[in-house]
């Protein structure tokens, strides 16, 4: 007993070493990492401001069919319920008050909760946007100047001098009790501004590696992933889908881990509702997220999981390799 509350002491001293660090994390060369809620991610070395996915509006929006609990509405909440057919806003105060820069934005699918703010944030820090021909689509349509998109489809690996990029060809969380399928793209030619059902349309799903500062950080935009594609990679940082809709994939956490070569670290992603502000409570998301954590410690019980908090800052350490 008394040496599990020594070892919980140096839990918390460890703890509140990290949050002093996230302090002076901008420091050039120190790769620091930062959840935005839903599946967005900052990557920062100092130097370069990769985002992923970053959805920062929370918007009260329609929810997709076999949503379930995940979709019911906050009790309170008064903002505005948007439908399908309502023109796209994002909540440009929020964004702006968290990104500042940005170089380079990593999309994983257009579905509203990953591309709706990247628009914005694109034309605002001028960041050259990455995605699927269906992210490109929507970028086109707001506007976004042609020389600062990039279109893949997975398989490429691209050097970009500070990093380095592996387009990861993926797949679709198995929503609506594994019902969810879509081949939809959204079209070229549209105008902004869009409508939900216009950023409703998958476009294909991809995951991406980024090689910075001696790491090499996998991350995914949903509860799925093809095998085959990511055997053999061996990054030492992992932002892995972890809602509940893992749970329609035959040995989740157990083949993932071992495609990886069992990661030092992960990071459980898209598992708070996107449908709330930040300021709402998430305790019954983090409550839940807790059986994914035992989860990746069963398949792998020397990687060390983290649940990230909104906008605190992740230092990875160089023994993360
Ligand atoms: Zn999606
Ligand atoms: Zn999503």
């Amino acid at each position: 007993m008394k040496r599990a509350l020594v070892s919980l002491a140096f839990v918390a001293t460890a703890i509140c070493t990290v949050a002093q660090n996230t302090q002076s994390a901008a420091k050039t060369g120190q790769v620091t990492l930062k959840w935005l809620g839903t599946a967005g991610w900052e990557i920062g070395d100092g130097t370069t401001v990769i985002l992923i996915d970053p959805y920062l509006s929370r918007i009260n929006g329609p929810r997709p069919p076999g949503a379930g609990s995940a979709g019911t509405p906050v009790p309170g909440d008064t903002r505005k319920l948007y439908g399908w057919e309502d023109a796209v806003t994002p909540d440009v105060a929020v964004i702006d008050s968290h990104i500042q820069r940005a170089n380079f934005i990593l999309v994983t699918h257009t579905h509203y909760d990953h591309v709706l703010d990247v628009p914005h944030i694109a034309l605002k820090t001028h960041a050259t946007v990455i995605g699927t021909e269906s992210t490109v689509n929507v970028m086109r349509a707001y506007d976004v100047p042609e020389e600062r998109l990039i279109t893949v489809r997975g398989g490429e690996d691209f050097e970009f001098g500070t990093f380095s990029l592996k387009v990861i060809p993926s797949i679709h969380s198995a929503l609506d009790h594994k019902h969810y399928y879509s081949s939809e793209k959204a079209p070229a030619g549209m105008k902004a501004p869009l409508t939900f059902r216009q950023m409703s349309p998958e476009g294909g799903t991809l995951a991406y590696l980024v090689r910075i500062g001696g790491h090499q950080i996998l991350a995914f935009g949903g509860m799925n992933y093809i095998e085959r594609e990511i055997a053999g990679l061996t990054p030492d940082v992992a932002m892995v889908g972890a809602a509940g809709s893992r749970k329609e994939i035959y040995d989740y956490c157990g083949r993932l881990m071992r495609a990886l070569q069992f990661p030092s670290l992960v990071l459980p992603t898209h598992w708070d509702n996107f449908f709330a502000s930040y300021d709402e409570s998430q305790q019954p998301a983090i409550d839940a997220v807790q059986s994914f954590v035992k989860e990746v410690r069963a398949a792998s019980p020397r990687t060390r999981v983290i649940v990230p908090k909104y906008f605190e800052a992740i230092p990875l350490e160089s023994a993360e390799k």
